[in-house]
């Protein structure tokens, strides 16, 4: 059934702006979906980025394999790649192959540029303009207008003047262009230039290359379709298919889950050659799986890379002035080539460095520089694009009570899942900012995209609806999930076209969503699951609201517990303890280590009744330094000194603290109140040998995650009450702090965030007896009197079980005069914080303890003398 008007019947249910990739699939399933439509598009002809792209060398960087529709299943039949990375010509073949095939082309109105867009809500219809003043409506807008088909403005100073031939890459003429014997400029070094340039080369006299900012290239090892990816790809191309989809870049390659630390020298940098080799964008952005997130490990790579160049590059100062720095591998969009480096070998072939001398401006006859003047007969600008958003802006498109998209997106793009934008019903953007878009295999990209338009217009039509549009809460929210994810990564720390950078006045937002296609998909189908979450929806069968978020947790905290729940192991609290303990411990070690620390030691201390396993982690300097007394999660059951390893190294590198790691008993062969009993024991050791561990006896805290903080809370209550020893501070991280109470979060966040209530309930049950519940010294909140304790700083997590336990002890320690500093982690869970280096997110978090640590540490007067 198609979605019927309430009103005035529209010209068409559906305009689709553009006839490129996206155009061209939407057509296809319009037309399955019976859905009427106008398609209109710019240029002569069918292609959109291989229509306009034809310069020298154009040539796709994803494998041509990938780098196709997945609608075709018979495609072989009439259809082979003629190459690994196939040439422009042939894709614009492949898609004129496809449209006729399919009977698409007679759909589009070509040499029709859209200029302006209206909705009219009275009529629930959107009002579309042409460059020839034709006025259509339709039900539905779709801007399938392509992410880099607008060409950045030329800001190059008196390019008018110049009296020899200016080509733009994204611009090239249709007829052959001829540099035999010409003295030729090019004018920057991203992608196209990279392609175009050993191309020009082979022709031209002269070469000159202006770079302002040098790219990292891989070399594309190009040649034939290589035979075993196609025997792959045909063994079962639906497989091959859905695990491109469930993949992070569109390529069917499994995420990377080695950390970059966590292997040899030897190893990483055989994975680096492997990767150089194989010649593929996307799996070497997944070569281990902290590339984009980890500075440290992004520098590894991008210095294996700059070693490249100078391998390749024969004179020194120009292989210098190729290598990139000051930003991190991949943060502006890497390129791959054929030759690229080894042209500047050639004689005729040089590099001009624009950083170390500006372009001034053109003249007649060539450009001259701050240091020197030169004369060329042509001048090629690959200068890039206004991306993402700039072909959509550059349609006036006016939603509800006529806003402007422009005056919407003045700061910046606000989108729903990169596919809506409050405000503006029933207008749909293909690979929109806020969804991967750019960061992935765009094909598989717009696929998706285009059957969630499709499918959605679909739905709706069946639920007697006509309007649909994102509510502001979801969109915010998705903004939010947006940002979170960007501040994760090393993306944007380029002065990218990723972020706008590269378009002067634009705003300088991350534009694609950078969490992965696998993750996106997950998103997009769970919002429809769920009865369009986040969507309005209004028509001949009323009207209504499903508002809400459909991302919250913090992006790299969704993706563990995604990980964890598709290994579908049991729960814990269905394991045996000693499963349980084998488990935990196994779960913990596979966490990367966390930063370098001067030294770790182990040793033993005298516990309660018995010794105790401790292990010191000792920060670079010369001590002696502050002591921070550590307590490990798991429940009073499960893990051991070593277990929180990251976190400690973690509280040790940030706080330049000594931080001891105390084993104590565990139930259920030691009940309670035997780990508190421990725990007080050992801070009263470490304070006797503080000097003699190289710490500062003054300067002593404690610290503990979980079932640890309930310890840490504990034993600041008990030395209070027995005079000491000195405690300046105390750090607790999601602790529990009531046993024999239920709080709202047990029951709101009782499952789905790793730590159950069940879980909770299980630790309790083989820890505490019911009548024991309510001592303080189990539940530190119970306590009559929090006066007098040492300062405080206590982190709660929004999706945690023990979330409120936390809240109250934080709220109860500040109403008794305890300075505390209560830092609530939006989006994290019970462990989350925990996982250095692995929940990117927490970092910030933590840095805000570390801060108010290091205030207690030099600042706090001591509660108890
Ligand atoms: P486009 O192909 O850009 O098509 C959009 C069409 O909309 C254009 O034809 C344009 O004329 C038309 N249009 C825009 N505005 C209007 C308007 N107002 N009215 C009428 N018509 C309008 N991606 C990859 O994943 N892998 C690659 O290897 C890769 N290589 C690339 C190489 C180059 C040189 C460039 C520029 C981009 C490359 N991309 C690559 C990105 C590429 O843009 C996408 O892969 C894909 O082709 C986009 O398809 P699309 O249909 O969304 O947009
Ligand atoms: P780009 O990556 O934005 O590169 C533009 C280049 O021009 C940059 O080096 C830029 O320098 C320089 N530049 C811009 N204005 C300048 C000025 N006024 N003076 C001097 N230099 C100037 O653009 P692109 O190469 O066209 O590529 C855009 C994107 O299209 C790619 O990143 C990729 O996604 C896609 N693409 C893919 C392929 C492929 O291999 N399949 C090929 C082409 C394009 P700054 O960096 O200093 O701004």
């Amino acid at each position: 059934m198609t979605a019927k008007p309430t009103c005035t019947a529209p010209d068409t249910d559906v305009i689709v702006v553009g006839a490129g990739f996206a155009g061209l699939y939407l057509i296809h399933r319009l037309k399955a979906a019976n859905l009427s439509m106008r398609v209109f598009e710019a240029a002569p002809d069918l292609g959109g980025t291989w229509y306009w792209n034809r310069y020298p060398g154009a040539r796709v960087d994803v494998p041509s394999l990938d780098y196709m529709y997945s609608f075709d299943p018979d495609w072989r039949d009439d259809w082979q790649w003629s190459e690994k990375y196939a040439t422009q010509p042939e894709i614009l073949r492949y898609l004129n192959h496809v449209a006729d095939k399919h009977d698409l082309r007679r759909r589009i109105t070509f040499d029709t540029r859209v200029e302006r867009a209206w909705w009219d809500d009275d009529e629930s219809v959107w009002h579309v303009r042409t460059q020839h003043d034709a006025d259509i409506t339709a039900r539905f807008l779709v801007m399938a207008t392509g992410c880099l088909s607008v060409p950045k403005e030329i800001d190059i100073d008196g390019i008018d003047t110049f009296t020899g031939d200016v080509f733009l890459t994204s611009r090239w003429p249709h007829e052959p262009v001829d540099f035999t014997g010409k003295r030729v400029a090019v004018v920057g070094t991203g992608s196209s230039a990279v392609q175009s340039i050993p191309v020009i080369a082979r022709d031209a006299r002269e070469v000159v290359v202006f770079q302002r900012t040098p790219t990292f290239s891989i070399p594309a090892g190009n040649g034939p379709v290589p035979p075993d990816k196609l025997e792959l790809l045909t063994a079962d191309e639906a497989a091959y298919r859905r695990a491109a989809r469930a993949s992070q870049g569109g390529v069917p390659v499994e995420r990377s889950l080695t950390f970059t630390a966590s292997v040899s020298d030897d190893e990483r940098t055989a994975r680096y050659e492997e990767i150089w080799r194989k010649g593929e964008l996307l799996e070497t952005l997944n070569v281990f799986a902290d590339l984009m997130t980890n500075q440290d490990a992004n520098e590894q790579f991008a210095e294996f890379a700059r070693d490249k160049i100078r391998a390749t590059v024969t004179d020194p100062a120009t292989a210098d002035a190729l290598c990139p720095s000051g930003f991190p591998f991949g943060s502006k969009r890497p390129c791959l080539d054929t030759d690229y480096y080894a042209t500047y070998n050639l004689p005729h072939v040089r590099l001009v460095d624009l950083r170390a001398t500006p372009l001034r401006h053109v003249t007649e006859t060539g450009i001259e520089t701050s240091a020197e003047s030169f004369r060329f007969d042509a001048m090629v600008l690959a200068t890039g694009f206004d991306a993402v958003t700039g072909a959509i802006t550059a349609v006036d498109v006016r939603g509800r009570d006529g806003l402007a998209l422009n005056e919407k997106w003045a700061d910046g793009p606000a989108t729903y899942l990169g596919l809506m934008t409050a405000g503006f019903p029933n207008l749909f953007l293909i690979t929109g900012p806020g969804s991967p878009s750019v960061l992935s295999n765009m094909v598989v990209s717009i696929e998706q995209h285009v059957e969630w338009v499709v499918d959605g217009m679909t739905d709706l039509g069946h639920g007697g609806f006509d309007v649909i549009e994102p509510t502001e809460r979801a969109e915010a929210g998705w903004m939010r999930h947006q940002a979170d994810s960007a501040a994760i990564t090393l993306f944007p720390k380029g002065n990218s076209w990723y972020v706008g950078a590269n378009v002067p006045g634009k705003p300088q937002v991350f534009l694609p969503y950078p969490n992965g296609v696998d993750f996106y998909g997950a998103a997009c189908a769970e919002v429809v699951e769920r009865d369009y979450l986040g969507f309005a929806l209004s028509g001949r069968a009323g009207s209504r609201c499903n508002d809400g978020v459909i991302r919250e947790l913090q992006p790299d905290a969704q993706m563990v517990l995604d990980q964890m729940a598709a290994v579908n192991l049991p729960p814990l609290e269905s394991m045996s303890v000693e499963e349980a303990r084998a488990f935990h411990a196994l779960s913990r070690a596979a966490l990367p280590p966390g930063p370098e620390v001067a030294a770790i030691e182990d040793g033993v201390l005298p516990g309660a009744a018995g010794d105790l396993a401790y292990r010191l982690y000792r920060p670079d300097g010369r001590g002696p330094h502050p002591i921070v007394v550590y307590f490990h999660g798991g429940g009073f059951v499960i893990g051991d000194a070593t277990t929180d390893g990251s976190l400690c190294r973690d509280l040790c590198a940030r706080n330049a603290a000594i931080v001891i790691s105390v084993d104590y008993r565990h139930a259920p062969e030691h009940r309670f109140p035997a780990a508190m009993d421990d725990g007080l024991a050992a801070v009263r050791w470490i304070a006797d040998h503080a000097a003699a561990l190289g710490g500062d006896p003054g300067r002593l805290a404690v610290c503990g995650w979980s079932a640890g903080a309930t310890i840490a809370a504990v034993v600041c209550q008990l030395v209070r009450d027995l005079g000491g020893p000195h405690i300046c501070g105390q750090v607790l991280f999601t602790p529990a702090t009531d046993w024999a109470a239920t709080f709202p979060s047990h029951v709101e966040n009782a499952e789905g965030y790793g730590l159950t209530t069940a879980l909770v309930r299980w630790f309790a049950d083989h820890y505490v007896d019911p009548a024991d519940r309510d001592d303080p010294r189990c539940s530190p909140l119970r306590a009559d009197n929090l006066a007098g304790l040492p300062a405080a700083v206590v982190v709660t997590c929004e999706f945690d079980p023990v979330r409120d336990e936390g809240d109250s002890y934080a709220e109860a320690l500040a109403a008794a005069g305890v300075p505390t500093r209560h830092i609530r982690a939006r989006g994290h869970t019970h462990s989350s914080l925990t996982m250095v280096d692995l929940v990117v997110s927490g970092a910030p978090v933590r840095a805000e303890v570390a801060d108010a640590l290091r205030n207690l540490l030099t600042t706090q007067p001591s509660a108890v003398a």
